[in-house]
């Protein structure tokens, strides 16, 4: 049998994945990638074969990986996890750094990062599992934590709307809300905001507000059965 939840008890880190050149870079935001040698050092990663990225490591031959502190911007995960870099730059307006390589590394929201040139491409179906060799990585800020994909599902997730400024809203549990508590759906990256549990009508966020998951703004959302 499989259990699917048993899937779920595996770890991950969240990272970005980039590569390129200073003229056209792409990166994108994965919870694969591990270190699976030590002499010499080789980290493998995982992407999607509709991601562009993977035609700029094909043709670069190197890729970088920024590792992701738990304080990361839900704009750098709405930048590198949810819009497509065949549309746009993903570089412009991020702080990047160029490796040896030429490829560029992200540094926003980045405690380290590596920088690997590719060993093998290995073709597993849906995915491309790509096994670099690792050639610089440098520790960026020390003093935050790396964040993992349980933190990013459950922690950031439950605890955003403390961020919003409505926090400051009165309670209203027991009121209305109960009663005729929605759903809004983040069409983008499919967020729940329940009214129920967040105890702040959708309605009544403030114009700025952004989703805690991709940073879309509330014209992204509809309500939801
Ligand atoms: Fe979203």
């Amino acid at each position: 049998m499989i259990n699917l939840e048993a899937l779920f008890k595996i770890s991950y880190g969240i990272y970005i994945i980039s590569s390129g050149d200073s003229t056209k870079g792409n990166g994108f935001v994965s919870n694969t990638a591990l270190q699976v040698t030590s002499e010499p050092i080789k980290v493998a990663i995982c992407s999607n074969k509709n991601n562009f990225t993977d035609e700029l490591i094909k043709k670069h031959g190197a890729f970088s990986i920024s590792i992701l502190s738990q304080e990361t911007a839900p704009e750098t995960f709405g930048k590198f996890g949810y819009k497509s870099g065949k549309d746009f730059n993903k570089m412009d307006g991020s702080k990047i750094k160029y490796g040896s390589t030429g490829v560029p590394i992200v540094l926003d929201d980045a405690i380290a990062y590596m920088e690997c040139k590719l060993l093998q491409t290995i073709d597993i179906g849906s995915h491309l599992l790509f096994v670099g060799e690792l050639l610089n990585s440098e520790i960026i800020d020390a003093t935050k934590q790396p964040i993992t994909y349980a933190y990013y599902r459950e922690v950031k997730k439950g605890h955003s709307p403390k961020n919003a400024p409505t926090y400051q809203t009165p309670e209203i549990e027991g009121t209305t809300i109960d009663k005729d508590a929605k759903k809004y759906k983040c069409v983008v990256c499919s967020y729940i905001y329940d009214e129920a549990t967040e105890k702040t009508k959708f309605t009544d966020l403030p114009y700025f507000w952004i989703c805690p998951l991709c940073g879309s703004d509330k014209t992204k959302f509809s309500e939801t059965p």
